[in-house]
C-alpha cells in the first residue's frame, strides 16, 4: 500500500501548505546526508521525506494522493510501479461520486503523473556529466586538485549560446505562437484526451532565432572539450561523489548547464587501511622490545610519530594514536590511528644468542 506521506512529514492531514513546507524544511535539514555520512537509515528517511514533500507540495499530486492514496498515475496499466496507478484508480471508481469529477480525474492523471503535462519545464537544461577519478590515499588525507578534461556539449562561441546568427534577433515561434506549448490529442480508454505538450520547434521557450547561428544551427552549443579544475576535499572517501553545479553539459540556447558529477575512487595503500574515519596499520615489533618495552617510530598518514611501547606488549595488541586518523570531511577534526602489534620472533640465532636464550629459559623454569 502507499506510504503515509503525512506521517512521514509529521503533519496532520489538515496541514496547510505553509505547515507542510515548514515540516519538510525541518526534517530535511535534520536528515541531510551531509550530516549523517554513511547512515543508510537516515539516508532512506531523507529520501522518503523528499518523496513525501514532492507529492504534498504539489496541489494536483496532493489532491490525487488524498483521494486515491497514490500520486503515481503514470498510465492506465500502472506500469511497473508495483500496484500504484491502476489499483488506486479503481478504488476511486468504487468509492467516489464520479459525476462531475471526470475533468478533475483526468487532470490529476496527466498532471500528477511521472512528469507529463502542465507546468513541466521543457528539457532545455544541459545534462549532467559523470566522470570517475582515482586518487592515492594520501591525496584524500591532504586534499588535492585535479584537472578533468571531457568531451561534451559546450557553449557555442560563435553566438555565445543564444543560437542566433551574428546581429540577428530572436522572434516569436510560429509553431506555438510564443506560448511554448502545443495541444495534442491522444487516444485513451475514455476517448480522446487533449494534452499540452512542449513545442518541439522552440523547445518551450516560445522564441526562435530569426536567423540561426551557422556554427551550432541555432542550438547554442557545439560538441567540444571542457576542462574543469576539481578541488578534492581532505577526508573524501572511496565511492563518494562530488557535484560541481553547472560544470556539465551546456544547456540549449543559453539555458542552464547540467552538473558535473565526479565519482571519487581512493586507491588502496599498502601501509594504511582506512576504516570509517580511522586508519589501521601494523607495527612489526622485535620480541625483545615487546618483552622489555621500547620506543617505536610509527608511520601515520600525518608523518612519523614516536610511541613508547610498554614492557610486556602482547601480539595483536592494539595501540591507539588519538587524532592521527583521517580528516573528517568538512568537520575540522580527525579520526584515530590504530596500530596492531605484530611480534617478530627471530628465525636465526647465532651461537652466542642461542646460548643466552637457553640460559634465559633455564632461569625462567
Ligand atoms: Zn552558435
Ligand atoms: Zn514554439
Amino acid at each position: 500500500m502507499a506510504k503515509d506521506f503525512y506521517a512521514i512529514l509529521g503533519v496532520p492531514k489538515s496541514a496547510t501548505e505553509a505547515e507542510i513546507k515548514q515540516a519538510y524544511r525541518k526534517q530535511s535539514k535534520e536528515l541531510h546526508p551531509d550530516k549523517h555520512k554513511g547512515d543508510k537509515g537516515k539516508e532512506a528517511k531523507f529520501k522518503e521525506v523528499n518523496e513525501a514533500y514532492e507529492v504534498l507540495s504539489d496541489p494536483k499530486k496532493k489532491e490525487s494522493y488524498d483521494r486515491f492514496g497514490s500520486a503515481d498515475f503514470n498510465g492506465f496499466g500502472g506500469g511497473g510501479g508495483g500496484g500504484g496507478g491502476f489499483g488506486g484508480f479503481s478504488q476511486g471508481f468504487q468509492g467516489a461520486d464520479f459525476n462531475g469529477d471526470l475533468n478533475d480525474l483526468f487532470s490529476s492523471f496527466f498532471n500528477g503523473g511521472g512528469g507529463g503535462g502542465r507546468g513541466r519545464k521543457p528539457d532545455t537544461r544541459g545534462r549532467n556529466v559523470e566522470v570517475e577519478i582515482s586518487i592515492p590515499l594520501m591525496d584524500s588525507v591532504k586534499g588535492a586538485e585535479r584537472t578533468i578534461t571531457f568531451t561534451t556539449q559546450i557553449v557555442c562561441d560563435e553566438c555565445a549560446g543564444n543560437g542566433s546568427a551574428h546581429g540577428s534577433k530572436t522572434v516569436t515561434c510560429t509553431e506555438c505562437g510564443g506560448t511554448g506549448s502545443v495541444t495534442r490529442t491522444a487516444k485513451s480508454l475514455f476517448g480522446a484526451i487533449r494534452q499540452n505538450v512542449i513545442c518541439e520547434i522552440c523547445r518551450g521557450s516560445g522564441k526562435v532565432p530569426e536567423k540561426p547561428c551557422k556554427k551550432c544551427g541555432g542550438d547554442g552549443r557545439v560538441s567540444g572539450k571542457k576542462t574543469v579544475n576539481v578541488r578534492i576535499p581532505a577526508g573524501i572517501d572511496d565511492g563518494q561523489t562530488m557535484r560541481l553545479t553547472g560544470d556539465g553539459e551546456a544547456g540549449r540556447q543559453g539555458e542552464k548547464a547540467g552538473d558535473l558529477l565526479v565519482h571519487v575512487r581512493v586507491e588502496a595503500d599498502a601501509r594504511f587501511e582506512r576504516v570509517g574515519d580511522d586508519i589501521r596499520s601494523t607495527l612489526p615489533l622485535p620480541v625483545l622490545d615487546a618483552i622489555l618495552g621500547s620506543e617505536a617510530d610509527i608511520h601515520t598518514v600525518h608523518g612519523t610519530t614516536k610511541v613508547s611501547i610498554p614492557a610486556g606488549t602482547q601480539p595483536g595488541q592494539v595501540l591507539r594514536l588519538k587524532g592521527k586518523g583521517m580528516p573528517v570531511l568538512n568537520a575540522g577534526r580527525h579520526g584515530d590511528h590504530y596500530v596492531t602489534v605484530d611480534i617478530l620472533v627471530p628465525t636465526k640465532l647465532n651461537r652466542e644468542e642461542r646460548k643466552m636464550f637457553e640460559e634465559l629459559r633455564k632461569a625462567a623454569q
